[in-house]
């Protein structure tokens, strides 16, 4: 089957080249030439591991095309994924423009019946009835169009084998049509017995922001336990464990730190609660993992001032920038709003991040990036560490220390141990423990 995904991002791209996996032809459409002639020559324009290989050999195969030609590419196709950005609006909603544009675009170039038009980009509830009116509006000779919605549900660092492998795959439908032929794209998941979950338009579209509103709410929980065991001296890896060992809770997303960020969480938080306002409800689970989640930063950069007697001009090694290991991705980082309240309280920073930092030189082109954590900690009254990447998991202690005029170290993904740490001669905190 032929399928086109407009919007070649984290979600188009992993998608696209996925889907050529499993034996489809697909075209990967983006508006951004720089971007499809980057990928048309082999170069992937963001760091995904496995993504490499997988693009290369898909596109050599025949199976994979990049184009910015919407128009050619619609045509061609019997599906055609949405999966362009959803970010937060100036009034917090879900900024629709571009799914909304994509879809009046589509619409034009529809010139046969039968096509199938997917949101896979995360949207509000009714978004997809929306996508069918616009489709309408715009497609010329009356052609039968149909809708679907099946929300991405892959992380970034491990997005491929969360796409080639997910927990299940929603696809929500009006026509049984659409749902089969949305369904025979995942064929080869059949073989994996990977569920799959058919459902109304909106419980699919709803699924989705359910989902991350539940992953942050578990996140904001857990943050809560660990300021509770600061004043009451308990320790949070152990309540945690503990709780997470439950098998009704799980241990998964229950790691404490300066709270979740991302292209999703913080944005997704804020749609689903503007869409049970709009709905004329409230969902006062949701705004509460929102409020403890924003105070996170402010209430570990106090720690910091009490414990350097004030932050300003002091140095500070900021180990990590991405909102988490293995992507490049500065989008809502936690690391990025610790870093702006450092420079705003007047501490030098010198950061580190192995893939991020070239990204983190265009939002900051004043900020000092160091190679590694030791060139960073060179003079530093005090290491942050703000992202946990393998690389900083198994720091040379001693060395790093002896490259270090101060001794503190504030370990905010509690990756060190407080015994270790103190053995080492640092001045050592972290989030939850004494
Ligand atoms: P992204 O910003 O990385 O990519 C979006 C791409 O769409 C960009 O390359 C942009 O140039 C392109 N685009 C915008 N308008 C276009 C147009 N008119 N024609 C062609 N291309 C156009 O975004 P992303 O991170 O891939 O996210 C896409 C959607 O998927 C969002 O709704 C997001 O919430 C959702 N999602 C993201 C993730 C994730 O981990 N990033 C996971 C699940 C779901």
């Amino acid at each position: 089957m032929k399928i086109a995904l407009i919007g070649t991002g984290y979600v188009g791209l992993v998608s696209g080249a996925c889907f050529a996996e499993f034996g489809l032809d697909v075209t990967c459409v983006d508006k951004l030439a720089d971007k499809i002639e980057t990928l048309r020559r082999g170069e992937i324009p963001i760091y995904e591991p496995g993504l490499d290989s997988l693009v290369k050999r898909n596109a050599a195969a025949g199976r994979l095309r990049f184009s910015t030609d919407l128009a050619a590419a619609v045509d061609q196709a019997e599906v055609i994924f949405i999966c362009v950005g959803t970010p937060m609006g100036h009034d917090r909603r879900a900024d629709m423009r571009f799914v909304h544009g994509v879809a009046a675009e589509i619409g034009r170039a529809i010139r046969s019946p039968g096509k199938v038009v997917v949101t896979k980009s995360t949207v509000p509830v009714g978004t997809a009835q929306q996508v069918k009116k616009l489709l309408a509006e715009n497609i010329s000779g009356g052609h039968e169009v149909h809708v679907a919605s099946n929300p991405e549900f892959l992380r970034e660092g491990s997005a491929v084998e969360d796409f080639l492998r997910p927990n299940r795959v929603v696809i929500g439908a009006e026509s049984e049509y659409a749902a089969n032929q949305v369904k025979a794209l995942y064929r080869p998941l059949y073989l994996i017995e990977t569920p799959i979950v058919v459902t109304r338009l909106e419980t699919s579209e709803l699924i989705k922001y359910a989902a991350n509103g539940f992953l942050a709410m578990k996140i904001s929980f857990i943050n809560e336990v660990a300021a509770l065991c600061e004043r009451v001296g308990a320790d949070v890896k152990q309540v945690a464990k503990g709780v997470g060992l439950d098998n009704r809770i799980g241990t998964k997303f229950l790691h404490p730190g300066p709270g979740y960020g991302g292209s999703c969480f913080p944005k997704d938080t804020e749609a689903l609660l503007k869409t049970a306002e709009d709905a004329g409800g409230d969902f006062e689970l949701i705004r509460a993992a929102i409020g403890v989640n924003e105070k996170i930063p402010a209430r570990l950069i106090a720690r910091m001032e009490t414990a350097l007697g004030g932050v300003k001009g002091k140095k500070i090694a900021q180990l990590g920038l991405a909102f988490k290991p293995e992507t490049d991705d500065l989008r809502e980082s936690p690391g990025l709003r610790l870093l702006d309240a450092l420079r705003a309280a007047g501490a030098t920073v010198v950061a580190c991040d192995p893939v991020a930092a070239a990204g983190a030189r265009k939002l900051y082109p004043d900020l000092a990036c160091a190679d590694d954590a030791y060139a960073a900690a060179a003079g530093a009254d005090a290491v942050m560490l703000a992202t946990e990447w393998n690389q900083f998991r198994q720091l040379d202690l001693p060395r790093l220390k002896g490259a270090m005029r101060g001794a503190h170290f504030f370990d905010w993904r509690n990756v060190y141990e407080p015994a270790m740490m103190a053995a080492a001669g640092f001045a050592y905190q972290s989030v939850g423990r004494r």
